[in-house]
């Protein structure tokens, strides 16, 4: 008999991915946490019955989670990194010699110890560069008792506002990521997808919340084949760089970090958001 993961991503819309193995189920504190392995996305899994992470296209997300950021400000030295428990966003940062402390605060340590396990090479850096430090508590109440001005970059790999991620998306916790970013600081955050309403709803919110927060407050796109709809956003937030007139794209080239999607054409590209997308974040639709 056939098994397929399938996801709902919207009342009647559903994405389903044929299934080798349901790997591995478990109720952790915090969530349902679900491994599968299939032919074309290799092993993925998910949390709630949300998609995480997949073997192939994780490339696309932890590229531009990271790489934008960095070649806006190649000496990026001190990054949070909150939630990530796949290890793909630490793997990226941990990629630049010049960064010299990563703190990933991660809620779930179920998550990390199971991507160990299942993503092995999503989750290779975790236990290899002292550099990084891992915390398992909660990202909200991290940002509120660290230092202020100490990161240079913020990255925050979160969960949809639902469940534990649902602090992640509040103006207080963006208050305190500016408080804790150095005048240099960078935040980039989960924006979620424009097309479907009730994601779209959720980009809106994030987007006017940052822009109330941060003097530059941009969305940029990328496309994710396991996300709902393949479109999805990141906000760059900033209190002194315009991500793309303060691109450093010579520096970032030459640092020669190979990617697989992330470039410095693209770089610029990627800001440049279809009409009804910037008609939404405009509040004009
Ligand atoms: N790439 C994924 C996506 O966008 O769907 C995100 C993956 S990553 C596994 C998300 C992580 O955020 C989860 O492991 C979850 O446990 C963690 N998380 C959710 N809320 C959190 C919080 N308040 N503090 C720290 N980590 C949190």
């Amino acid at each position: 008999m056939d098994l397929w993961y399938t996801e709902n991503h919207q009342e009647d819309t559903k994405f389903s991915i044929k299934v080798q193995e349901h790997i591995h189920s478990e109720k952790s504190e915090f969530q349902q946490i679900d491994f599968f392995r299939s032919e074309t996305f290799g092993t993925f899994f998910t949390l709630d019955g949300y998609m995480m992470v997949t073997e192939k296209d994780e490339f696309i997300y932890h590229d531009m989670i990271t790489h934008v950021s960095m070649a806006v400000n190649p000496n990026i030295k001190k990054v949070l990194i909150i939630g990530g428990g796949d290890g793909g966003t630490a793997r990226e940062v941990l990629r630049y010699p010049g960064v010299e402390v990563v703190d990933m605060v991660e809620i779930d340590e179920r998550v990390v110890r199971l991507c160990q396990q299942y993503l092995p090479l999503t989750a290779s850096k975790l236990d290899q560069d002292n550099r990084l430090t891992l915390y398992f508590e909660d990202g909200l109440k991290f940002v509120q008792e660290a230092d202020e001005g100490y990161y240079d970059l913020i990255l925050v790999d979160s969960t949809d506002p639902i469940g534990p991620g649902e602090g992640l998306f509040t103006v207080a916790f963006y208050n305190n990521c500016k408080r804790v970013l150095s005048e240099e600081g960078i935040l980039i955050n989960q924006h979620e997808s424009p097309y479907y309403a009730s994601y779209a709803h959720e980009m809106k919110r994030a987007h006017s919340k940052i822009k109330e927060t941060f003097p530059i407050s941009k969305v940029y796109q990328f496309h994710m084949p396991t996300y709902p709809s393949g479109h999805w956003l990141f906000g760059f937030a900033s209190k002194k760089y315009d991500p793309i007139k303060d691109i450093k794209a010579d520096e970032w080239n030459k640092l020669g970090i190979e990617t697989k999607y992330y470039n410095t054409d693209l770089h610029v590209g990627c800001f440049m958001l279809p009409t009804y997308v910037k008609k939404q974040l405009d509040n004009e639709e």
